[in-house]
């Protein structure tokens, strides 16, 4: 097929704005297109070589192809850069350039489709050193070749500037005419889209097969699904009123959303935006490998770091340690993860997406090995609003940013791509920063774990109720402690340790070690939530609530100068937690 029927189709999509213009012109060029040519023709038109998930870029630098014009023009760089500078595209200029050679030189052989594809491929491809000249060698090759406007595409679309505007979704309409019979067709090839994220093996297997084959399209494990996504709503009742009476509450952890694929021994990992991220999460490949019990697997997780010693989650932003190169294994160690498993996709055989989301999570139960650091999601089934509400509150508490509440019935199926209301998410509609600092009570402790093994991990605070004369927890706090501190503590703190929880300490509880109330540390906190666990003035705000202190932080300051009666008290936690919504809400 010869390139210029190509840039002809592209001349007519770029000269208009009419969405049914542009789908005509496309329509129309794939419908010329050899079948065995459709997948490239595909790629080609969004500036692609393969569909995204592959990961190889046809990009060069704009210097490069600067040089490689000016080889196939016979013309100075700085002439070429001159040009540039007027029309700020160096697609035009090529073809400007190409315009002024032609007149005084012969007609080139004509290029084909497929040997531009070969030779942006094998550009695309090539690494080291001498890889720089070889790509400029080749694309001058292609522009010595190409009549003035195929430069232009060819230009634009080495450099990454295309930009014709054919979005997926016009693809879908095209394809739809061209092969499938009919618009109303357009709905099961966005599905095939969807479950494949190939575009090109689309267009091939319609063109190819016909709709038998798109309807029959399934899964492959290591072929990336674009992901599911959540909707909105802000109450409980809300919820169980659109997911008709019931649902599947899950915690909704703040990490990284990965799709792993597994094949015998094979682990590929795909982000939300179906990157492949294999590289940054060695562990997360392993863990995979070892627990998820079998053959070939498609299952989606929340990939979240944690502090090696506490095991308490960390916010998202830990993880952007992993976005990098070099020094993944330091990474991994000072970052670890945990996956929290919510869905299986695919396992053995079976593609799933078109099943229940009570039977894809029967699924994901069944195949995944629970270890401390493979987790199936944690999640209750809720009926009733407050019920609802409490395992809202217990999710924030302990460090996540809501719960996502999943349909039962027999429409839950994964919608690929899709965001319906299937999923529906609730999240904390305030945030603010805790200004100021408290002092709380160390009223217990946790064993630690990693390097923390053999001393205290983190510790259970209370701050104090001078009407009850109690001590109401508020926050676990693991981070802020050096190890001097993590030395000191445990010196501090043996004086006063029990056999069982103090009588003056209110708890739900529980913890490896109590003490009597007594030493008493400056914490700071990101923010104050309600909280089902934590007894901090209980039922003050909300019936069977109290409040906790996220994200508490030790700030290395003992104030051995207080007595625990002298500690922050409940009414004063009260009071920043009203005034951090008034802030919010003023
Ligand atoms: P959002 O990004 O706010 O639209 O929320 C959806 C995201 O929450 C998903 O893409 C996941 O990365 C993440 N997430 C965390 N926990 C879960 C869960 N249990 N089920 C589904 N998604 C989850």
């Amino acid at each position: 097929m010869r390139y210029s029927r190509i840039a002809d189709a592209y001349e007519k999509i770029e000269a208009t704005t009419k969405r049914l213009e542009m789908t005509d012109h496309l329509v129309q060029l794939l419908t010329e297109t050899p079948t065995n040519l459709l997948d490239k023709i595909v790629y080609l038109t969004q500036g692609k070589l393969y569909p995204d998930f592959v990961g190889i870029e046809i990009g060069i630098a704009e210097k490069l192809a600067i040089r490689a014009v000016a080889k196939s023009a016979g013309h100075r760089e700085k002439d070429i850069e001159n040009d540039l500078q007027k029309t700020g595209d160096l697609g035009k200029t090529a073809q400007r350039f190409l315009e002024k050679k032609t007149q005084v030189s012969f007609f080139p052989k004509p290029l084909t489709v497929e040997r531009i594809y070969e030779t942006l491929d094998k550009m695309a491809k090539s690494t080291g050193s001498g890889s720089v000249d070889l790509k400029i060698g080749l694309l001058a090759s292609l522009l010595s070749d190409a009549s003035p406007i195929e430069a232009k595409y060819i230009v634009r679309t080495v450099t990454g500037s295309l930009r014709l505007g054919i979005a997926d979704m016009t693809v879908l309409d095209a394809l739809a005419i061209a092969f499938g019979g009919g618009k109303e067709t357009r709905d099961q090839l966005e599905r095939a889209y969807n479950i494949s994220s190939d575009l090109g093996k689309v267009a091939r297997t319609v063109a190819e097969e016909g709709m038998e084959s798109i309807i029959q399209f399934k899964v492959s494990p290591m072929k990336p699904i674009r992901p599911m996504l959540a909707e909105r709503l802000s109450s409980p009742t809300e919820i169980l009123e659109k997911l008709g009476g019931k649902c599947i509450a899950e915690y909704k952890y703040d990490g990284e959303r990965i799709q792993a694929h597994k094949k015998k021994d094979q682990v590929i990992l795909f982000s939300r935006r179906l990157e492949n991220i294999t590289d940054q999460y060695p562990d997360g490949v392993e863990y995979i490998r070892k627990h998820v019990k079998a053959e070939e697997a498609i299952v989606e997780a929340e990939a979240v770091a944690v502090d090696p010693e506490t095991g308490e989650m960390k916010p998202f932003q830990e993880l952007m340690h992993r976005r990098r190169k070099y020094g993944i294994k330091e990474a991994m160690a000072q970052h670890p993860i945990t996956l929290f498993m919510f869905d299986a996709l695919y396992v053995d055989g079976k593609d799933l997406t078109l099943q229940t989301y009570p039977i894809r999570h029967r699924h994901l139960e069944n195949v995944i090995e629970q270890t401390d650091n493979v987790k199936v999601a944690e999640y209750t089934i809720a009926e009733d609003p407050e019920e609802l509400e409490l395992f809202f509150e217990k999710t924030v508490e302990s460090g996540s940013e809501g719960i996502i509440c999943k349909s039962v019935t027999p429409d839950s199926v994964y919608q690929a791509g899709a965001r319906g209301w299937v999923w529906i998410k609730y999240k904390r509609d305030y945030k603010s920063e805790m200004t100021d600092t408290v002092d709380l009570v160390v009223v217990g402790a946790f064993h630690g774990r990693g390097k923390r093994a053999g001393k205290y991990g983190a510790f259970l605070l209370a701050a104090y109720d001078p009407d009850k004369d109690t001590f109401e927890t508020v926050t676990k706090v693991g981070t802020g402690f050096t190890d001097a501190d993590l030395e000191k503590l445990p010196q501090m703190l043996k004086k006063h340790q029990i056999a069982h929880r103090h009588p003056r300490v209110d708890s739900t509880l529980d913890v490896d070690v109590w003490f009597e109330p007594a030493v008493v540390i400056e914490t700071r906190g990101a923010e104050i939530t309600l909280s089902p666990i934590h007894t901090c003035a209980m039922n003050a705000i909300r019936e069977a609530s109290g409040l906790a202190i996220r994200f508490p932080r030790f700030t290395g300051k003992y104030r051995v100068d207080k007595s625990p009666e002298d500690a922050t008290t409940t009414q004063e936690v009260v009071e920043m937690y009203r005034n951090q919504l008034k802030k919010i809400e003023g």
